[in-house]
């Protein structure tokens, strides 16, 4: 398919363009969200509207909006209806507890029904969400909450006691604590079961404008200190259309998206995109294990999945054969977010599934998906695709002054137009590292890429990561990917160390799949294997093995923390490591 055909497609169907605001009001409902809201001047448009209220409105209210399994193997089911009840009653505990529209809601906690029906309540008041991972320790909790100015937080009481407790008064803004597993909430906090109960059902969705703060979501902090991105409400448009585009989400249809919450997929396409698309979003509480989500494909009839690498690494390593026993005959579309996929990894979900991952790239910033291999579209393993229409990407050089567009093949820094609604609109409190991003019309993401003849973007590595060796620059990616290849190899990490001659050299840290042991040999065979791919100048020089690599909570190998350890440099901030290197 072309461009020009998507392009037609796009306009048949009313598809909003991602960076056309008069256009997604027509595709949107922003006109009877006006006038379900008292006819504000210029219209009003809410995110957890247009996920909910909108389907009810429309006769859909008995679709099965989510379905949430337990890690004790019970399960919940929630109609449109039940959820647009349900936010409606946690709003109006919101608001009789004082809180106001643009006031700041934290949620810390596991995947609960309560943690999405925070999420959308909180939008439908008109107060700002921001999701933290419930595994984050009392610091980096209490950071957050600061940059935020954290007015509320929905937690359970065990968090509540072991991570908050402690420094609570220190942070005046903060001001009530919802506890969502108790009746009895101890001093200072309320238990939010019967405070539900005790709240209406009828709750006028608060009339925010499309350029109201909704969600502040925290970066990684893969290459340093954690930044606090903010979306508006706005960024809706982007969730529908990309969500249709790059997950090809469809009223009705059976949708998995496994990241959680504490960081933006979680929430854009584990909560938004799939809710204002009309699916039925699965939920499971429990961390991944592969017959757990091999069975959960199987039996939920799963058509549409939405992982990471790191998952899908695990999957590999566990070999074809587990994955034998069961019927994924209704899949259709699995796609990928995170980190690089390998190509190895694509191939083998076509193996074993039936059809392929769909890589796609954007970042917490960029709040939605901004490049993806399409359904429309053949993939490239190994390439993160197309920029989606509406969106305008670019591999740039940006030595150069005024910046200039890298020829097709060349490595330069990954940009884009800015104007999209998704699009982050600042960095809480930090201005001047938010304007850091922006140069010369463009919004620079801190990527290394290249673009192909056919327009196809590769990424190479984070611009941080890049290793110049001997006059060559090594994207980690491409050798990572190549080390992977080696049967041996389930996960790789590569880092460049300084070196007298060359400059810099390559190292890379192992994890091996089920049935290999450390030992000379091998690691001889690997860099040997490395060396026919990749040519002596861009082979690791040392390969190393460990049991486990270091990963931030989303997933991503730390490769700084490698280099500062190799180095002997301080770690920096570690606040998102979920793993350790061991
Ligand atoms: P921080 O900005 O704090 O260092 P982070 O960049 O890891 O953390 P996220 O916004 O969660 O935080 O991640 C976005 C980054 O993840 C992208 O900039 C890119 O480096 C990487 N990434 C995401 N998807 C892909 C993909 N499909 N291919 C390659 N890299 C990807
Ligand atoms: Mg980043």
């Amino acid at each position: 398919m072309t461009w020009d055909t998507i392009a037609k497609t796009r306009a048949e169907r009313g598809f909003a363009a991602l960076s056309d605001p008069d256009e997604a009001r027509q595709a949107f409902h922003w006109d009877q969200a006006a006038e379900m809201l008292d006819g504000l001047p210029g219209g009003g448009l809410n995110i957890a509207y247009e996920a909910l209220d909108r389907h009810v409105l429309h006769g859909d209210g008995d679709r099965l909006a989510l379905r949430w399994f337990g890690k004790d193997g019970s399960s919940l089911d929630y109609s449109y209806a039940d959820l647009t009840r349900a936010t409606a009653r946690f709003a109006n505990v919101l608001r009789d507890h004082g809180l106001e529209r643009g006031d700041r809601l934290y949620s810390l906690m596991g995947r609960k029904p309560e943690l999405y029906i925070a999420a959308l309540g909180t939008l439908k008041a008109g107060l700002v969400f921001s999701p933290l991972f419930s595994a984050f320790g009392p610091e980096p909790i209490r950071t957050r909450m600061e940059i935020g100015e954290a007015n509320a937080v929905v937690t359970t009481e065990s968090i509540y006691r072991r991570k908050i407790a402690q420094w609570r008064d220190a942070i005046p803004s903060l001001k009530l604590v919802f506890l969502t597993d108790t009746d009895n909430a101890p001093e200072g906090c309320i238990a939010l079961g019967p405070a539900l109960a005790a709240a209406s059902e009828d709750f006028e969705v608060a009339p925010t404008a499309p350029e109201d703060m909704a969600l502040i979501h925290f970066t990684s902090g893969t290459t340093g200190r954690p930044k606090g991105a903010v979306h508006v409400h706005q960024a809706v448009y982007a969730h529908a259309a990309t969500g249709r585009f790059a997950l090809n989400l469809r009223p009705g249809a059976i949708y998995w998206c496994t990241a959680d919450p504490g960081w933006v997929t979680g929430t854009s396409y584990g909560i938004i995109s799939p809710l204002v698309n009309g699916v039925t979003l699965l939920v499971d509480e429990a961390e991944f294990d592969l017959d757990r989500w091999y069975g959960l494909l199987q039996r939920e009839k799963v058509e549409i999945w939405y992982t990471a690498p790191t998952a899908i690494r695990m999957m590999m390593r566990a070999g074809k054969d587990a994955a034998k026993p069961y019927d994924f005959s209704q899949l259709r579309f699995l796609a990928s977010v995170g980190e690089p996929l390998n190509p190895e990894a694509v191939v083998w979900g076509k193996q074993v599934f039936g059809h392929p991952f769909h890589d796609n790239w954007w970042q917490t910033e960029t709040g939605g998906i901004m490049i993806a291999n399409l359904a429309a579209m053949d993939i490239k393993p190994g390439s993160m695709g197309k920029p989606l229409p509406g969106i305008i990407a670019a591999v740039l050089d940006t030595d150069a002054t005024p910046i200039r567009e890298c020829r097709p093949g060349q490595v330069g820094e990954l940009a884009l137009r800015p104007g999209w609604p998704s699009m982050m609109r600042t960095y809480l409190h930090e201005q001047a590292r938010y304007n850091k991003t922006f140069r010369d019309g463009w919004y620079l993401s801190g990527d290394l890429a290249m673009q192909d003849a056919d327009g196809y973007f590769w990424f190479v590595g984070r611009a941080d990561d890049l290793i110049k060796s001997s006059g060559h620059l090594i994207g980690p990616f491409e050798v990572e990917s190549a080390l992977i290849e080696h049967p041996a190899v389930a996960e790789a990490g590569v880092i460049g160390l300084p070196d007298e001659t060359a400059g810099e050299v390559v190292k890379a840290y192992v994890s091996l799949n089920p049935g290999y042991e450390p030992s000379e040999e091998l690691e001889r065979d690997i860099r040997g294997h490395a060396r026919k791919k990749l040519g002596p100048a861009v082979a690791p020089r040392e390969v190393v093995f460990r049991n486990t690599l270091p990963k931030t909570r989303s997933g991503k190998i730390m490769r700084r923390l490698l280099k500062a350890r190799e180095l002997g440099l301080p770690e920096g901030d570690i606040s998102t490591l979920e793993t350790d290197e061991s």
